[in-house]
């Protein structure tokens, strides 16, 4: 896992300022006070009094963002309450008025519900495309254009976007890209090394780790920061430094934690593809993906989450198979230690055709054993089939 295995251990942390403590300490403060009537004109001249306040994060935020901010090679990070407020203070930061954003058809759906709610709201033109098809993009991009938002791999259907391409479009007409890279974390995929202006983290998934959390970061390229921290600022955004400590104590083992959660997909990934009673397996790193060489060319591994169809849709098959499992839990989010798994039907879609016929699952392989992980599908795909076949009889 190249050199992010020594990172993620190391950066953001400076033991000789706090007594030597390895980890950067909870400083919780609203306050901050300065020493004398010249230190505050000091601040206030060089454009900085009102950053002396709680608000805009102590020692605890500041480590964190510039963690992170060295993994995804950006020119700043900034943490917010959750990977939704990362998403929606992001667009806030780079939509205009009267503008035109081009979303992604595949993003994450509570940010497409920002978009049609509020950025409609405030006069923006919404408009979705398929952005695995640089031509819809170029089809639908204008001078109009603000923004253009997208998630790779797309979220509930894995498609993976080529970044660098939509980036060199968007340019050309002055748009920002902004990318939810929440599946691969900044140790798999760097956005802005590809061109993208601001990338994305729900630090509640991957780099949390631990499913206690809810939290989220935004690293920008140097044209794009101030805007961004200022907009968050603006809003009033501010990070408990409770989460930023736990977050912080995730990224440490993030790097052998993804590659296990890595390894077990995979064997996963195989050995559903090749069972009976699955269509078809929607995971990058597979050789049949659709996505396999962009895969190869942008990231460094891939990460624990995919999905699948089932070929049978009939409402009591699909229960009899979600009620078999016993180590897979029905339930939201991902990138946690343990598994999950979420019945999904069939996503939502406005500008793509999806298959019409199976059923979409997602799955989020945590760190149990794999051979447990594989017998529990196992065992309920046969209870399933079992039924299917009673059922005719
Ligand atoms: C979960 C998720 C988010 C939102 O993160 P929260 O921390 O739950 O607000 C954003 N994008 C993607 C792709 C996600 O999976």
């Amino acid at each position: 896992m190249n050199q992010f295995s020594t990172d993620v251990i190391n950066l953001g942390r400076t033991p000789e300022r706090f007594d030597g403590l390895v980890n950067t300490p909870v400083f919780r403060g609203s306050t901050i006070v300065v020493n004398s009537f010249s230190e505050w004109e000091e601040f206030k001249r060089n454009g900085g009094v009102y950053r002396h306040y709680g608000r805009f994060g102590a020692a605890t935020a500041k480590s964190f963002e510039s963690a992170i901010n060295a993994l995804e090679g950006g020119a700043g990070s900034m943490v917010f309450p959750s990977g939704l407020s990362a998403c929606t203070h992001s667009l806030m930061a780079c939509v205009e008025a009267n503008s035109h954003v081009l979303i992604a058809d595949n993003i994450y759906g509570p940010t497409r519900n920002f978009a049609d709610n509020i950025l409609i709201k405030m006069g923006v033109s919404v408009e979705y495309f398929d952005s695995t098809n640089l031509e819809a993009l170029t089809q639908k991009i204008n001078h109009r254009t603000s923004v253009v938002f997208i998630e790779s791999p797309g979220s509930m259907t894995f498609e993976l976007s080529d970044v660098a391409a939509i980036s060199a479009i968007s340019h050309q007409y002055g748009a920002k890209v902004l990318v939810d890279n929440s599946w691969a974390t900044p140790l798999l995929f760097q956005p802005l090394k590809h061109g993208a202006d601001i990338s994305i983290q729900s630090v509640t998934k991957y780099i949390g780790g631990h499913s206690d959390i809810l939290m989220g970061v935004a690293t920008a390229n140097a044209e794009t920061y101030e805007q961004l921290t200022k907009t968050g600022h603006w809003f009033g955004e501010t990070t408990s430094p409770d989460d930023i400590y736990l977050a912080s104590r995730g990224l440490r083992s993030l790097a052998v934690r993804l590659k296990q959660h890595e390894n077990s997909a995979l064997i996963i990934a195989q050995f559903l593809a090749t069972h009976p009673a699955i269509k078809e397996v929607l995971h990058p790193a597979l050789e049949t993906s659709p996505y396999h060489d962009l895969w190869l060319r942008d990231f460094d591994g891939s990460s624990g989450v995919f999905a699948f169809y089932l070929k049978e849709s009939e409402p009591s098959y699909v229960q009899k198979f979600f009620d078999s499992l016993k180590l897979f839990h029905i339930g939201l989010s991902w990138g946690g230690f343990e598994s999950l798994i979420l019945p999904v039907g069939q996503a939502d879609r406005t500008h793509t055709d999806l298959p019409k016929d199976g059923y979409l699952v997602r799955l989020n392989i945590g760190l149990e054993s794999v051979f447990d992980l594989q017998k529990d599908l196992e065992y309920a795909l046969q209870c399933a089939e079992q039924m299917l076949v009673e059922s005719v009889l």
